[in-house]
């Protein structure tokens, strides 16, 4: 006779197998990350700066604050998150948000320590860039982490009102300048008085982040943390 479960979950395997969780490779039933990415896994290791969200070595703001109190991130922009985060971005592998939102809360639980978020909220994309790519992986990376760490999920909060030119096609210096009077909070009395946790893909400058910030503070928000799932390293930029 066969061993009760044991088909059904054989055949579970057979329609779903388990994949790397950051390359999507199928593997073995029990594992969780291919050999080959786990050997390039680049974890930023808390404490880690709170205003640029990168190690002691890999500090890119000198201690140069920004509008928001904070930002963290469990990854560096590199080797498996790489792959992980381009596969949510550029593939729809939307699954991909789920694991990277775990990480996320990881981070965002040590990093902020006990200052408790009311709100998750993330940087927006234009309607002609929706349309273009047909989501917001930002977006789904804050829904996933507002599941992860139970606070409210502000989804269409922050809008962007027009369109910009590519953040990475500019200048450093030319950040900023390219984002004001850009994004705007669709709801203000939603985030009145609240800690609002500001969720990203990818943290460059902070330049982005700190203009949403800008808004969000403008419009009567008490304080913000930025959460991203990787931020660059200075050499990757
Ligand atoms: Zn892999
Ligand atoms: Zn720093």
């Amino acid at each position: 006779m066969a061993k009760e479960n044991s088909l059904p979950r054989h055949i579970a395997y057979l329609l779903f197998p388990r994949r790397c969780c950051y390359c999507g490779k199928v593997l073995p039933p029990h594992d969780e990350a291919c050999g080959e990415c786990l050997a390039a896994v680049s974890r930023i290791e808390q404490p880690a700066c709170p205003h640029c969200g990168r190690a002691a070595q890999e500090c890119v703001c000198r201690g140069h604050k920004n509008l928001y109190t904070a930002v963290a991130a469990p990854y560096y922009y590199e080797g498996a998150a790489r792959k992980c985060i381009r596969r949510l971005k550029f593939s729809g592998k939307t699954a991909c948000a789920q694991f990277l939102a775990r990480e996320m809360a990881i981070s965002a639980r040590s990093a902020f320590g006990q200052k408790a978020v009311d709100i998750a909220v993330y940087v927006p994309m234009s309607k002609k860039e929706i349309k273009a790519r047909g989501y917001n992986q930002s977006r789904y990376l804050a829904r996933a982490v507002s599941r992860e760490l139970s606070v409210e999920f502000g989804d269409g909060l922050l809008v962007k009102l027009y369109e910009t030119r590519a953040q990475r096609t500019l200048k450093a210096g030319e950040r900023s300048g390219n984002l004001a009077g850009v994004f705007d909070v669709a709801e203000p009395g939603r985030i009145r008085g609240k800690t609002v946790l500001l969720c990203d893909d990818v943290i460059t400058t902070g330049a982005t982040l700190n203009e949403c910030a800008r808004m969000l503070l403008l419009s009567g928000a008490d304080e913000v943390l930025c959460l991203a799932a990787a931020a660059t390293k200075m050499k990757n930029r």
